[in-house]
């Protein structure tokens, strides 16, 4: 058989033309919209990338076992999973009112706001600064990181003209920092290790709230910090404002964790330090920042890595750490998807052997490119051309170049999907509901990406066919929820 491309409404469609034999072996042309045979590396490539049911059974039996673990420990080893204690033991009701600052350290952009809640009827009204973090401050001194914070506040309190309340009281402050910290209190907690290419010096093993407050202290403004916030934490606060029915929440952005309410006896690690609580009853409920991004960081995760994953893992800025969040983040999806055509071209399957100039370095396939090349139709091609020619500069995309670095982008965005599904399916089995819960979802991978809440959604089910569940965006958790838990205060 030989392949045959045709333009058709606009759209770069293949077809295949195969040559079939009649009876009398005269030969017949027929053509067929049909994708043609990958080559074999490329398809043994998509294979290691393509996990099975079982697969993500198996994964979601690790993963109910990792939470057991992560939830009993107490001294000894520290187990992969930590599921921390994030001090919020009652969610808001939406009914919360006032002025509240908020800050959002730990993705892509950080941000102050002051959030104003007006109450059940209203939607909070923002205000917000965005800044891109300085690869300098991410990587250089703590203490420079957080007179920089400090800075930012500084100017938004001039900026919007905030000052300290007419009897001198300082206006409240919620922290939402995307680490993993093992908190003490509401809002005191040490950072247990950077992820997500943060690695500023002097802070691991330190209380970041104080830090915060001292360099806001110095800077002599009328701001107090009462909750550290992690951002999954945020979700869910900011998704029950909503809905009184949420009790998961996800994140799918440069990183990925989850958090979700659990009973309060199950945490004995943190018994003594929750012992004053009443929220509920003595077996109220607790917020629980899973930290799931780091399952997988004692090796039960290896053998469904592949040789990029481990790659990715080895270059990174924390090695060995974090082997779930690798699977599934913003931060690394696009990176994979690049080593996977990298891998194609040195054994010259595809692009002539040679690899476009504007992917010969790390981090330059971008995971956006993957939601840009999965919203065709199935089995179209011309946002790949597209992208491939004009974005990349590839002077010229073989069809089959197309088909094959569409089919990479689907199988990495696949797999993140179905994992993060499995992870909420494993948090339902432990919450065991009765009755609906609704999952609270931020994001970009699955606001922007167009199959992804479609994926996660069927994985859910599949995995966890008993439990009736919603999955619902959910923005801005480290705004709008950070300063309703501040308001709890
Ligand atoms: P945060 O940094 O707070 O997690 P986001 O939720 O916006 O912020 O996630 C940022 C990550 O999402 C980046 O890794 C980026 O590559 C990825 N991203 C940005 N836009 C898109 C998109 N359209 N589709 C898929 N991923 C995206
Ligand atoms: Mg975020």
């Amino acid at each position: 058989p030989c392949d045959l491309y045709i333009l058709f409404n606009n759209q770069l469609e293949i077809s295949a033309l195969w040559k079939m034999r009649n009876y009398n072996g005269m030969e017949v042309l027929e053509t067929h919209k049909k994708t043609p045979e990958l080559p074999e590396k490329a398809r043994s490539i998509i294979a290691s990338l393509s996990l099975s049911t079982d697969d993500y059974k198996a994964i979601g039996d690790l993963m109910a076992s990792s939470f057991e673990a992560g939830l009993k420990a107490s001294g000894g080893p520290k187990p992969a999973v930590k599921m921390l204690c994030s001090y919020v033991t009652k969610l808001p009701a939406g009914s919360e009112t006032g002025d509240y600052l908020a800050l959002d350290l730990g993705g892509t952009n950080y941000r102050v706001l002051l959030v104003r809640l007006r109450g059940s009827d209203q939607e909070p009204e923002i205000l917000e600064d965005v800044y891109a973090v300085p690869q300098e401050l991410m990587l250089g001194d703590g203490a420079a990181l957080f007179t920089f914070i400090a800075g930012t506040l500084r100017d938004f309190l001039q900026a919007n003209q905030l000052s300290a309340g007419p009897d001198g009281e300082r206006l409240k402050l919620g922290f939402t920092f995307s680490f993993p910290v093992e908190q003490h209190g509401l809002s005191s907690g040490s950072l247990i290790m950077w992820t997500k290419g943060f690695a500023a010096k002097g802070v691991v093993g330190h209380d970041v709230c104080k830090l915060l407050q001292e360099a806001i202290d110095k800077a002599a403004l009328p701001i107090v910090c009462v909750a550290l916030v992690n951002d999954t934490v945020g979700t869910l606060a900011s998704c029950a404002l909503e809905d009184p029915r949420c009790q998961i929440a996800a994140i799918v952005g440069t990183g990925s964790n989850a958090a979700y309410v659990e009973r309060r006896s199950s945490m004995e690690r943190y018994s003594d330090s929750l012992a004053g609580v009443s929220d509920g009853g003595p077996d109220g409920p607790v917020v629980v920042n899973t930290e799931w991004g780091n399952f997988g960081a004692d090796g039960c995760l290896d053998r469904f890595q592949t040789d990029f994953d481990r790659e990715i893992d080895k270059k990174s800025l924390n090695p060995g750490f974090q082997v779930f969040e690798k699977l599934i983040s913003g931060m690394y999806l696009g990176e994979i998807v690049r080593l996977a055509i990298k891998s194609l071209v040195d054994d010259g399957i595809i692009f002539g052997g040679r690899m476009p100039e504007s992917l010969v370095q790390p981090m330059t396939f971008l995971t956006k490119y993957l939601s840009e090349i999965e919203r065709d139709p199935p089995k179209h091609y011309y946002s790949t051309d597209q992208l491939l020619t004009v974005d990349l500069g590839l002077k010229l995309v073989h069809p089959i170049e197309a088909v094959i670095v569409r089919s990479i982008c689907e199988a990495v965005s696949t797999r993140s999907a179905f994992l993060v599904a499995t992870g909420i399916a494993s948090l339902l089995k432990r919450i065991k509901p009765s009755g609906h819960v609704t999952v609270g979802i931020d994001g970009s991978l699955f606001k922007f990406h167009p199959h992804f809440p479609e994926r996660m959604t069927r994985k859910v089910q599949e995995l966890c066919p008993d439990y009736e569940f919603t999955l619902k965006l959910s923005e801005d958790g480290s705004g709008k929820g950070a300063a309703a838990i501040a308001a709890l205060v």
